[in-house]
């Protein structure tokens, strides 16, 4: 009876994305596979312009896969997490030579491949191959919260919801792939964290949280604690031709393999120990700090809030930068060089 409910409401109601297959369309594992790694903490509104950027420049697995890594970073910056990038790029090409092109139907083979996790492989699976699979997001964990009324708090009660979930996702399942995502459509656009709209709740007459009358107050979630904070400087360095000097992040790190304005270490204190670039010892520079408050940015990440303070230099011997990290970009180009949005908030603060 829930499944049928959710089936019907599902075929007239369903999100026209541009990751689904049309009626009479065949679903395209590529596309579903990008789309579920740019989701990944992202949303639906976010992700939308950069999947069909992606999928007009490399229509294909294989074309992402022979696209250099750098080109891929570029075209992601502004997503966030970037590590999922650099995934996406080597699951690319993992795909393309061990493969033959081909994407695995089944959870345990699509796990071993990288930037693939537990749910996104069950959501490739249900969605791709229309196989059974359990595929639980945030949305599916409130919907099936309110559902069963689960009193205890999120994030601890994460395996019970999933064994909740998993009572409608058995193999019995007709249509895993529009159940899966019917139950994130539900969660999406008429069970929303705040003011469901029960009204045109297709399971209405199922849910207990409905019959309380507080749906509003499920998942039931634990304090949140405080994030910690993180202190810095950004380096603006010119070379007095215009030019801005930029690196490339190291691979393992935050921001990895991407390009940024040099930065000292990111520290819980704040401190004047690191004001001026740890790698002027090549270059010769002259440093002019930016008045603290004028040329200050705050940024969040998702385990720490990071402040960091603008310094400004001019280099009188630009040639001797360590080429295999550093390079310069000339002012004008700076915003489209691929930065991610930490270091174009400090460009535009510098620019104001
Ligand atoms: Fe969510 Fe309301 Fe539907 Fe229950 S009735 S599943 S709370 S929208």
């Amino acid at each position: 009876m829930f499944r049928d409910a959710l089936l019907s409401w599902y075929d007239a109601h369903r999100r026209d994305l541009p990751w689904r297959a049309r009626d009479g369309e065949i679903v395209d594992p590529y596309r579903v596979w990008l789309s579920e790694i740019m989701l990944q903490q992202t949303t639906v509104q976010a992700v939308k312009a950069y999947f069909l950027k992606f999928i007009g420049r490399w229509p294909t697995v294989q074309d992402l896969a022979a696209a250099p890594q750098e080109d891929v970073l570029r075209e992601w910056a502004g997503l966030g997490y970037y590590a999922r990038a650099r995934n996406l790029h080597r699951c690319a090409q993992v795909i393309s030579a061990e493969r033959g092109g081909i994407f695995p139907a089944d959870v345990e083979e699509l796990k071993k491949l990288p930037g693939i996790g537990a749910y996104t492989a069950a959501a490739i699976t249900a969605i791709a191959f229309d196989k059974p699979a359990t595929v639980v997001d945030a949305n599916v964990e409130r919907v099936v919260s309110r559902l069963f009324a689960v009193p205890e708090e999120l994030p601890f009660i994460k395996p019970r919801l999933r064994v909740l979930a998993d009572l409608f996702s058995a193999d019995r399942v007709d249509r895993p792939g529009d159940f899966a995502q019917g139950m994130m459509d539900l969660g999406a656009t008429i069970c929303t964290p705040k003011s469901p709209r029960c009204i045109f709740c297709p399971v209405r007459a199922m849910c207990r949280a409905f019959a309380a009358g507080n749906p509003e107050s499920y998942p039931r979630k634990a304090p949140k604690k405080e994030k910690p904070q993180k202190y810095g400087y950004f380096y603006w360095i010119t070379d007095g031709a215009g030019r801005i000097l930029l690196e490339r992040r190291p691979e393992s790190g935050m921001l990895g393999g991407m390009p940024g304005l040099p930065t000292s270490a990111w520290e819980e204190k704040i401190t004047n120990k690191n004001k001026f670039w740890r790698e002027s010892g090549c270059l010769t520079v002259d440093w002019d700090c930016l008045s603290q408050n004028a040329h200050t940015i705050r940024h969040s990440f998702t385990h720490f809030d990071l402040t960091l303070e603008g310094c400004q230099g001019n280099a009188r011997n630009p040639e001797k930068i360590p080429e295999d990290r550093y390079f310069w970009v000339d002012k004008d180009s700076i915003l489209s060089a691929g930065l991610p949005t930490l270091f174009l908030k400090a460009v535009k603060i510098i620019r104001k």
